[in-house]
């Protein structure tokens, strides 16, 4: 399989063309079927050929043959009793992907589609976000193919304990760190603590993060992964001239991200027309009243579709999809992996959407990206936009090491300076290496260069 269309040229090209292709195939009969993880992996590989081209060490060095193994993969059986006192047993998975320049960090997801690819797609993408938040931190993500929707609270608590009673042999404050993803919140993060440390018998307080603010939370995670992406776009906006004052924006999900993206649009003057769940979208002209979300979402986790009993003049459309043929300046798929289309793409462009801005991991298909790149939108991928949330962990388990806990303001001015860095990170780095303006490309090789480097500075073991 050919990673691109066109025939390469110069000599270095045809190299690095062949090189990449090697590597890919190797990684197509590794992992036979895991389609995302394939994904990301092309994805990223595309990105490269400008640096592998100017820099031919990191080839000579075996960088990539390495990059794409994960360190260690473990999958483990998760038995619970449910509340009619049936036996359930769930696959549970962890993926220690790459640990160059720190402990292995990411999130945990509890979800029906969670399978090897997904985790390895996300475990990949996380070592180059992680890279990208300039802290110490190497990448990991984790999981199971558990629905906690419509589950009890004690059932969620006894499959957390059990997911936990494996998980522990593997993690620990300076080892592995976990954290929420989609269907892990506080709550979860909450009983998996707790099982941790019966087992333990020590409060390792940094084991995980995402933590409640009364035993080593830290302020503003909860935001963070949301607020940290318009931050993003406000400097996006800002290279342009331009502010997201007055802009429309349309936020896929209604989940910890897509919440705290809207609070933090409407609070900079934006006007959010539409979010969704997994059902379908509201569509709210007058723009969407978000307390009103939170009370559905996060009080009474209910369905969005209750919003229109109380705004009987917004729009409900029983297809989530449907969202993204609204008219909008900004987009922030903020739901969940390939739910924009190649058809939702040139639908949003042919709208005149100005920005693509991604709160959810890989939520373009590779299709969709194409079309926003060649129509030059100015688009951002999600290893950089929702790197927010994962930096704001690194602080909680700074804050952990010192035994101390930051106000909200100082958690979200580190939070502001990240986004911003990481922004202009992208730009230079897409510059240096001839795709101006190219985030994608930017964000790729600036997440890559650090990890790289660090690997050939550490040597191979
Ligand atoms: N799951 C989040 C992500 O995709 C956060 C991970 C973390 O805080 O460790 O980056």
């Amino acid at each position: 399989m050919k990673l691109t269309k066109e025939q390469p040229k110069q000599k270095e090209t045809t190299v690095v063309h062949e090189y990449l292709d090697e590597v890919f195939n190797t990684v197509l009969q590794r992992n036979p079927g895991e389609e995302e993880f394939h994904q990301a992996v092309a994805s990223f590989f595309k990105s490269l050929v400008p640096i592998l081209e100017k820099h031919p060490i990191y080839m000579e060095k075996g960088i990539l043959e390495q990059l794409v193994e994960p360190e260690r993969v473990i999958s483990f059986r998760v038995p619970w009793v449910d509340d009619s006192g049936k036996i359930n047993v769930n696959r549970g998975f962890r993926v220690q992907f790459n640990s160059a320049i720190g402990p292995y960090k990411g999130g945990l997801r509890f979800h029906p589609t969670v399978n090897l690819s997904v985790v390895k797609f996300l475990g990949f993408n996380q070592v180059f976000k992680n890279s990208l938040t300039g802290l110490p931190i190497g990448g990991g993500k984790g999981g199971a193919d558990f629905d906690p929707k419509g589950k009890s609270d004690n059932e969620i608590m006894r499959f957390c304990q059990s997911f936990m009673t494996e998980l522990a042999k593997h993690i620990g404050p300076d080892i592995d760190i976990p954290a929420g993803d989609i269907g892990v919140g506080a709550k979860e993060i909450g009983y998996m603590f707790g099982q941790y440390k019966r087992m333990a018998g020590a409060s390792h307080t940094g084991v995980l993060t995402g933590k409640g603010i009364n035993y080593g939370g830290s302020l503003g995670r909860k935001e963070a992964t949301g607020y940290g992406a318009v931050y993003f776009v406000r400097e996006m906006l800002k290279h342009k001239g331009a502010t997201i004052n007055n802009s429309t924006f349309v936020v896929s999900g209604s989940g910890n991200v897509s919440i705290y993206a809207m609070e933090k649009a409407i609070e900079l003057g934006a006007k959010v027309v539409a979010c969704s769940d997994s059902n379908g979208y509201i569509y709210d002209e007058n723009g969407i009243d978000l307390y009103l979300v939170k009370q559905i979402k996060e009080v009474h986790s209910d369905r969005i579709s209750e919003y229109v009993k109380y705004h009987p003049e917004a729009k409900y459309v029983d297809d989530s999809t449907g969202i993204w043929s609204i008219p909008c300046d900004v987009v922030l798929p903020c739901a969940t992996q390939n739910e924009i289309s190649e058809e939702a793409a040139k639908q949003l462009v042919a709208n005149g959407v100005k920005v693509i801005a991604e709160g959810a991991n890989m939520p373009s298909t590779a299709e969709a990206v194409n079309v926003f790149v060649n129509n030059e939108i100015m688009y951002a991928p999600a290893k950089a936009v929702n790197a927010g949330g994962v930096a704001v962990s690194s602080l909680e388990m700074a804050q952990n090491s010192m035994r101390l806990s930051w106000n909200f303001g100082a958690v979200d001015e580190q939070l502001q300076e990240i986004m911003t860095k990481i922004y202009h990170n992208c730009v230079t780095s897409a510059k240096e290496y001839g795709h101006k303006d190219n985030l994608l490309i930017g964000a790729n090789i600036a997440g890559f260069i650090k990890v790289a480097d660090t690997m050939i500075e550490q040597g191979v073991i």
